[in-house]
């Protein structure tokens, strides 16, 4: 589902990823874990086509990501991959409600059907009565389950997380991570988590550990090998 082939990536003379190659399989939590600085966030963002690779190649369900450009790889990023940062990131003005629906006023999503699933969502999530709400108005674990919420929106296939239980407390953090395992149970998403978070990382179906821009370290949680899938935590490959 997610096929990553020997990426690169440089900042001016920094070699950030040197040769990644990783495969994920559809409905797999991973967690990628590494010192700071190993390139985490980097790979994450080219995963998302945030960013581009100098070489390699990264395949969302048999879509090759470079061959998309302009609206094109936009409108493909916007339905087929969902973002949570460590910082929820929603818009004050907005409603929780309204923020949830974003993705579905880019994607065109008619507007009953888009309210539809806000409120299957916000339901879901255990929020029903926070939809008016503004973010200012939330606690820190609600605010991110409104961001993760926001991601699922469009349903997309990857969710593609960056720390996203830094700032809650450890009640929340338990929260969310319960919320991800849920949500691939309920939706079918794959996850994708860079945390420094040990307890999240010793849950996820498969840990890759990042160092200096390579892929290091043993095996996964569950002796999966590293870069590939463990077919007895996956739904489907
Ligand atoms: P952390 O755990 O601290 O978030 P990380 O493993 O996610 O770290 P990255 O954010 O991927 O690491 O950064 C890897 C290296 O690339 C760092 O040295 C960083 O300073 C550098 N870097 C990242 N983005 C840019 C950029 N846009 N321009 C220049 N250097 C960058």
């Amino acid at each position: 589902m997610i096929d990553i082939k020997g990426i690169t990536k440089s900042f001016g003379p920094l070699q950030v990823l040197k040769g990644i190659d990783l495969q994920i399989g559809k409905g797999e939590i991973v967690s990628i874990v590494g010192p700071s600085g190993a390139g985490k966030t980097t790979l994450l963002q080219i995963i998302g086509t945030l960013d581009r690779p100098d070489s390699g190649s990264v395949a969302i369900d048999g879509i090759d990501t470079s061959t998309l450009g302009g609206s094109k790889l936009a409108d493909f990023r916007n339905r087929h991959v969902g973002f949570v940062f460590q910082f929820h990131q929603l818009l004050p003005e907005f409603t929780a409600k309204e923020n949830i629906m974003i993705p579905a006023y880019i994607a065109g999503t008619q507007a009953k059907e888009a309210e539809r699933r806000a409120a299957e969502l916000l339901d879901f999530m255990g929020l029903a009565d926070r939809g008016s709400h503004k973010p200012a108005e939330l606690s820190g674990g609600e605010k991110q389950r409104v961001a993760v919420a926001r991601a699922l929106m469009n349903n997309p296939d990857v969710i593609l997380a960056d720390e996203p239980s830094g700032s809650l407390d450890s009640k929340n953090k338990a929260e969310l991570h319960q919320l991800f395992f849920d949500l691939r149970d309920k939706f079918g998403q794959t996850f994708v988590i860079v945390t420094h978070d040990e307890h999240l990382a010793s849950i996820t179906d498969r840990t890759i550990k990042m160092n200096d821009g390579m892929l290091a370290g043993d095996n996964g949680n569950n002796g999966a090998e590293q870069g590939t899938p463990d077919d007895t935590n996956t739904t489907e490959q």
